[in-house]
């Protein structure tokens, strides 16, 4: 018989509006048998019972936006692949300590990481791989201007360069080859790029359409960074079928989005926090001022017009985006207008939507694959306990504990 944990606390499930005060979660193996109101008639002989302080049981946060190959580039850094590839274990450890059970990934590294997680050789949360992000040169991932573009892309291991109808073919058939299951462009220009101004759009609309349809022959799906509204507007007219970041949305965006149901991928801590940030370079200090102002309003619009929100972070485990704190993100989100139940929302159930895994994953419902956290505090009245790795004391993916705080306690 499969071993059966039984949590005990607050339940937030992320189906139902408010949380159950006296709840618990039943584990069976790796599957969720049951999450309400507690019940002893339902706690099978012999369970092992656990709880904390202040306890809550919630559906592990699923980060819709990162970059697994971390902040530093091979070019910059002088590591090699080999040494960056080892450095993302590391940090995929540090997401399962976050409370992250499951990410999608955009660089030359989701697939690896991916299906090492599954074979049980790391450490880590699910991992949906995505493409490298995908520009144009002179756009947003031209890191370097003076290395020739086919260097870059055989080197860089977060961007890949493309120009031309002929060149998206190619390009986006080899993200496929290398195994990605969904396509990252960008749109627009961006902050943190060298070259371009974020309100550039970058593919023509010729370019858009071959990549949008080799993505859908494909079956799957094209996500887009958008940072200007022009460039936004432009890809959504287009059929693009996600928008990341959606720094400056205005009415007809948000239009638009309803219209073809289109989510949006939050990264607020960073677009919020963008102007306050440490040792950034001097173009990106400069572009970053408004940031926040265009952000707010941006997501403020976006909840008016009901638009799906997920939780992403763009977070790489760098100095100003430690993973110990991407669970900051629920609350930048807090920020914005929305409540601290919608923010849960976006970093668990609309993660999960993203990841084409909502039937399997994103809820506490029985049936559905045990991830899921206990922490210390109620996030529905500070949701800012979610910000801090400690507060995280036990993690479980598939029903297995790949975390236990020292505040976890048996339950006799
Ligand atoms: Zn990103």
């Amino acid at each position: 018989m499969d071993h059966t944990i039984v949590l005990l606390g607050r339940v937030i499930d992320a189906v139902g509006e408010e949380a159950v005060e006296n709840g618990m979660v039943v584990v069976r193996g790796e599957t969720i048998g049951y999450a309400g109101p507690y019940d002893e008639a339902l706690i099978p002989e012999g369970a092992e019972r656990l709880t904390c302080e202040d306890a809550t049981i919630m559906p592990g946060m699923i980060d819709a936006h990162i970059h697994l190959t971390g902040a530093e580039s091979v070019h910059r850094s002088g590591d090699t692949p080999y040494d960056l590839l080892l450095t993302s274990v590391r940090d995929l450890g540090d997401l399962v300590d976050a409370g992250v059970t499951g990410v999608r990934d955009m660089s030359a590294f989701g697939r690896v990481l991916r299906d090492a997680v599954r074979k049980g050789n790391i450490r880590g949360p699910r991992i949906m791989a995505g493409s490298r992000v995908l520009s144009i040169s002179s756009g947003h991932c031209d890191s370097d201007p003076f290395r020739p573009v086919d260097q870059c892309n055989e080197e860089d291991l977060t961007g890949f360069m493309m120009d031309g109808p002929e060149a998206c073919y190619k390009g986006v058939r080899r993200q496929f080859r290398e195994g990605a299951e969904f396509i990252k462009i960008c749109a627009t220009g961006g902050v943190s790029s060298a070259v371009d101004d974020y309100n550039d759009q970058e593919f023509s609309e010729e370019e858009l359409r071959v990549i949008i349809g080799e993505a859908h022959r494909h079956n799957t799906y094209v996500t887009a960074h958008c940072t200007g509204t022009s460039g936004t507007k432009a890809a959504l007219k287009a059929g693009i079928d996600g928008v990341e970041h959606g720094v400056m949305l205005d009415e007809e965006c948000c239009e638009i989005m309803r219209e073809n149901h289109v989510p949006l991928v939050t990264t607020l801590s960073v677009s919020l926090g963008l102007a306050d940030m440490k040792n950034l370079p001097a173009h990106m200090m400069r572009k970053a001022q408004g940031v926040r102002e265009h952000a707010m309003h941006s997501f403020r619009l976006a909840r008016q017009y009901g638009l799906t929100v997920a939780l992403g972070t763009d977070y790489s485990n760098s100095e100003n985006t430690p993973f110990r704190h991407i669970g900051q993100e629920f609350y930048s989100l807090t920020r914005c207008g929305y409540t601290p139940m919608e923010a849960i929302r976006a970093g668990t159930a609309n993660g999960a939507k993203l990841m084409k895994r909502e039937k399997e994953l994103g809820t506490l419902e029985a049936g559905k694959l045990a991830d899921l956290l206990l922490v210390k505090g109620d996030p529905l009245r500070d949701i800012r306990v979610l910000s801090d790795a400690e507060n995280v004391q036990l993690v479980l993916i598939g029903g297995q504990v790949l975390k236990r705080g020292p505040e976890v306690r048996h339950v006799l």
